[in-house]
């Protein structure tokens, strides 16, 4: 079979995916499946479809573009600010986008109109995990200048934590954003229908029986792939882990000093490591590396031990020396997943027993 490859189950994302909206649902909280960290594939989007999830959210446009073309039935949100030059592309592709800059929010407006459509927006508000989000204190004023755009509707607001300083969800800032959507509905006489609370680092806060205030909403991507909260990493009970496997195959196998040999200057990604003596070894070499995926994020199995990795070559202490042509299967962090997800040079062979939802026409 072609290696390396990602072999998919998407059964067991099925599952996932399906008991999270559940826990969710008992909480009132509704999830928009996250599909950035699978370049938008419609195979893994479709058994979102299946395990009843209407709301997909990518952080690309092309994602979203793919999915729809697919066939997909969905409301799409882009979820990172769109960039000024992708505006006429996001309004037509995209039903919601998240936003933070009054500038971007008037392209969205000209672009709505010009081409008779109305854009819905939520507005990101900082809350202290400095990437992107309006400051609190900016929101009334901003939300004035937006209300009266034409082709825009102000859907909600929302906020992202755990992600660039790993600032927890908590009952503080959670509360925070429950009390700006109720100062923004009396200010301005209206109703926000959507209040996203967050990502897979809210799950523990949402779950833990607290106050879930006005949060209606998490988007979730991590955890239903993987498995894992993303505060800690720790595992989920009754959630798969293993819904990924990534397959490499052996190109050169061999007993072989455990250290180098002759003057050391840097290697191709830096300066050269440190290695103890431990004798002859096994070292099996792989033919996958930094153009396929995170090397420092692959769990081997047993008896494979990861010493480095090149470009092209990831190498590998073995218990014993193995024939050119075995395969050897790893589990992957979402770093890992990511970059294999989106390489070229990765297969991706999907598992199914149930069938895929029917196609309808894309939406053009
Ligand atoms: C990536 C992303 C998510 C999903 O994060 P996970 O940790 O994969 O659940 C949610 N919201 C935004 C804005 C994101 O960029």
């Amino acid at each position: 079979m072609t290696a390396p490859r990602l072999e998919i189950d998407l059964d067991k994302i099925h599952h996932n995916a399906a008991t999270l909206v559940r826990l969710l649902a008992n909480r009132g909280v509704a999830v928009t499946a996250i599909t950035k960290a699978t370049l938008g594939s419609p195979e893994i989007a479709g058994v979102f479809h299946q395990a009843g999830l209407r709301e997909i959210g990518d952080s690309r446009i092309e994602n979203i573009k793919r999915m729809r073309s697919a066939g997909l039935e969905a409301t799409f949100s882009l979820i990172r600010s769109p960039m000024p030059s992708e505006v006429p592309s996001v309004v037509r592709h995209a039903d919601l986008s998240f936003n933070s800059e009054l500038a971007v929010i008037r392209l969205l407006s000209a672009a709505a109109t010009q081409n008779g459509r109305t854009h819905g927006i939520v507005l990101m508000v900082e809350l202290g995990d400095l990437r992107e989000g309006i400051m609190p204190n900016d929101l009334e004023s901003l939300v004035a200048q937006i209300l009266d755009l034409p082709g825009i509707v102000l859907r909600g607001l929302g906020t992202n934590l755990a992600c660039q300083h790993g600032v927890q969800p908590d009952a503080t800032n959670m509360a925070m954003l429950s009390s700006l959507v109720d100062s923004i509905e009396n200010s301005f006489e209206r109703t926000l229908e959507i209040v996203t609370g967050g990502n897979s680092g809210n799950l523990q806060w949402a779950l833990n029986g607290g106050e879930i205030g006005r949060i209606n909403n998490l988007r979730l991507g991590e955890s239903i792939l993987l498995g894992r909260e993303t505060l800690h990493r720790r595992p989920l009970n009754g959630l798969h882990r293993d819904a990924f496997t990534l397959v490499a195959e052996v190109i050169e196998s061999k007993v072989k000093p455990s250290q180098p040999w002759g003057e050391l200057a840097q290697t191709a990604f830096g300066p050269s490591p440190s290695v103890p003596d431990r004798g002859s070894i096994c070292r099996t070499i792989l033919a996958i590396g930094h153009q396929d995926t995170d090397p420092s994020g692959l769990e081997p199995p047993l008896g494979v031990t990861i010493l480095g990795a090149s470009s092209d070559h990831l190498i590998t202490e073995t218990t014993e020396c193995l024939t050119v042509g075995t395969e050897i299967s790893f589990h992957l962090n979402y770093s890992a997943l990511v970059r294999a997800m989106t390489s070229p040079y990765i297969a991706q062979i999907h598992h199914h027993r149930r069938p895929m939802p029917p196609k309808n026409n894309p939406i053009k």
